[in-house]
């Protein structure tokens, strides 16, 4: 599950230092600097020390929530960049099995092209993403494997 930050005590207005946006949140800082390292948190990183807007760290842990709780339809996913469920570009996704039951989808978002990805249990695909084309890397899960001789 994913941890929550009190996002209320951030000031909209302010600007901070990833050191400052850690010990407001009790994050961790490489926490904070993965979220701007990967590009999901704005950051204006031309000058040092690098610097987080209040409102982006806001809507940032805003659309955390929202993907944790997972109130998304079939076929979408939470995109943090677009900060709204979007569907894959062109329909398509890479399944990325991490245990025998479990793993994410991947794909990119139709409106930005930013990465986006959904964690699921194998058994939940049909549900998750039952219109799209998905492209199994790694293992096959064992259910539902097609029937070549049919
Ligand atoms: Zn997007």
């Amino acid at each position: 599950m994913a941890k929550r930050y009190p996002a209320h005590l951030v000031k909209a207005h302010r600007n901070y230092t990833i050191e400052e946006a850690a010990d407001l949140l009790g994050a961790h800082l490489q926490t904070i600097r993965g979220w701007v390292k990967n590009g999901t948190l704005p950051a204006c990183s031309e000058k040092r020390p690098i610097l987080v807007v209040g409102a982006d760290i806001r809507a940032f842990l805003r659309g955390r929530e929202i993907a944790s709780k997972r109130r998304l339809g079939p076929n979408e996913f939470y995109c943090l960049k677009c900060r709204a469920p979007r569907r894959p570009a062109g329909m398509m996704v890479d399944y990325e099995m991490q245990t025998d039951r479990a793993g994410r989808l991947v794909a990119l978002c139709e409106e930005c092209e930013g990465l986006i990805f959904r964690t699921l249990s194998s058994d939940k695909i049909g549900v998750v993403a039952p219109d799209l084309s998905i492209m199994f890397k790694g293992r096959k899960p064992s259910l539902d494997e097609p029937d070549e001789a049919a």
